[in-house]
């Protein structure tokens, strides 16, 4: 594919070398644009339970040419089934109309396995590892970031992809308070912590596929187990090579403060399974054995632990910075990626279609990303915590809830979700469209008028070679 030239270049940073920033890089690099990407950790992380990507990132893999390689590392999710702690099922949820609607399977893989796929893509003289952006400045002509080493570094735009814990927007955030304009009474006033549940999560080594069953269908399984005791619930997805991504989630506010005090105030940690009460290592799989054979069986190294609240904040961007990912919205684990692809992939259409880095055009670029993903995101976030108050919550009210919704109205959830993901399935404007597939209406794209020049000038090249 020929090399793009924009008029003018933006140089961009991007903070955080996670699923979001890492896919950033990969479309900046597709459009020519020239940027650099900062990770606080000296070496790619190897922790990390499964990844879940929707239909709806699925075209824009494909365009990246990411598609094949992903199906080769995952497993197709086809549904998911809720179990009580006895196996009594209380929900078997099919998915099965996807494909026909969408044109793609949803997918399930490991979160370090997506990762290298995605690093694996971006050129690494661009990444500059042990580089923990501590505060940011900037002004009408630059925006620079300064790291914990005391390097720093100047650019025309600053893209927060840092995390759950994003130093960016703390950074950003501080700023405008001192500047007074950091909006009140919204959740951006609030940047501390506030615990809603905890994961411990890991992918286990291959398993002997003699004791348990369905690890080598073709599809996931994906269960999740409601405990009887108060705010526990453990889930997995099986992937290939026989291997098992799990996750156990500890609702905070159901437990013995005494239990979780130690856990609290930590980003995705190392953690050390041996600290869990005994009985929960007991707790039965539905493919069959108990929790602790997937304890034993994850490096002990690669075992972390995430406290997480689901929170969206309401100002992602402010002069030359702006946030993506889970540093702009914290969702349930496991679908986190797909939304900080689709955020990645918003912003750099808009930053390609910039006619120059002018502050003016900067704001307009930002405003065009903000527009489009936040409503959707904060649908999404409702939806969200609605779906986890019912699976995990322990109060008579949510286990009404769980069965109204469950048993009584079956579609519920199958249809909430689809009706807002569905038609959304953005594409980079300036790569070749993937042609539609499926049956499903899709949401329109504005063409990059930006693109259009580009393939006439092409056009009118290769005719004059002639
Ligand atoms: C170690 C780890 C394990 C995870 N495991 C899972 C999982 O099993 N399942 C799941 O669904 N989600 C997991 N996530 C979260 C998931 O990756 C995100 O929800 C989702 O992919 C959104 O991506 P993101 O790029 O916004 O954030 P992330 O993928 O979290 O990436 C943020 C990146 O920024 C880096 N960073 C943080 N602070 C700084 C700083 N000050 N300066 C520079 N770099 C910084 C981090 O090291 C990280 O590489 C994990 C995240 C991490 C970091």
């Amino acid at each position: 594919m020929p090399e793009i030239t924009p008029v003018k270049e933006p140089k961009i940073l991007i903070a955080g070398a996670g699923i979001g920033g890492l896919t950033v890089a990969i479309l900046l690099e597709k459009a020519g644009i020239e940027y650099q990407l900062f990770e606080r950790d000296e070496q790619v992380c190897t922790q990390g339970s499964a990844t879940g990507l929707g239909f709806n990132v699925m075209p824009l893999l494909e365009q990246l040419g990411l598609l094949e390689e992903l199906k080769s590392i995952s497993k197709i999710i086809d549904g998911t089934t809720i179990f009580k702690e006895d196996m009594e099922i209380i929900r078997e949820i099919r998915l099965r109309n996807n494909k026909t609607l969408t044109g793609y399977d949803s997918l399930v893989t490991s979160r370090p396995q997506l990762h290298a796929l995605l690093s694996s893509r971006v050129p690494q003289e661009k990444v500059h590892m042990n580089k923990k952006i501590v505060s940011l400045t900037q002004d009408s002509e630059s925006v620079t970031i300064t790291c914990a080493d005391g390097s720093s570094y100047t650019g025309d735009i600053l893209i927060g992809a840092d995390g759950s814990y994003s130093s960016v927007r703390q950074a950003l955030y501080n700023e405008m308070k001192k500047e007074n304009i950091l909006p009140n009474n919204t959740e951006d006033g609030d940047v501390s912590l506030v615990s809603h549940y905890m994961s411990i999560l890991g992918t286990t080594n291959p398993m002997n596929p003699a004791n348990f069953e369905g690890l080598q269908d073709d599809e996931s399984h994906c269960d999740t187990v409601i405990g009887e005791e108060r705010g526990l619930t453990w889930r997995y997805f099986t992937i290939p090579n026989n291997r098992i991504c799990w996750r156990v989630d500890v609702q905070s506010s159901s437990m013995d403060p005494k239990l979780y005090e130690n856990w609290l105030n930590a980003d995705y940690n190392m953690f050390d399974v041996s600290q869990l009460p005994e009985e929960w290592k007991q707790h039965k799989l539905p493919i069959m054995g108990e929790l602790k054979d997937l304890f034993e069986n994850t490096p002990k190294e690669s075992i972390s632990k995430v406290v997480l609240e689901e929170k969206i904040f309401e100002t992602w961007k402010h002069g030359r910075t702006v946030l993506i990912g889970d540093a702009a919205h914290r969702l349930l684990p496991n679908f986190g990626a797909l939304n900080a692809i689709l955020d990645a992939v918003v912003l750099v259409n808009c930053l390609y279609e910039m006619p120059s880095a002018t502050d003016k055009h900067i704001a307009k670029a930002f405003d065009d990303y903000y527009l489009e993903r936040f409503p959707t995101t904060k649908r999404e976030l409702n939806s969200v915590q609605q779906m986890s108050t019912v699976l995990a919550g322990k109060t008579w009210l949510d286990t009404a809830a769980r069965f109204v919704l469950l048993k009584l109205v079956p579609k519920y959830f199958k249809e909430k979700s689809l009706e807002y993901t569905l038609s959304y399935r953005p594409q980079a404007l300036f790569l070749p469209r993937i042609e539609t597939k499926g049956t499903a209406p899709l949401t329109p794209q504005r063409p990059s008028k930006k693109y259009a020049v580009y393939l006439k000038a092409q056009a009118s090249t290769s005719t004059t070679a002639l």
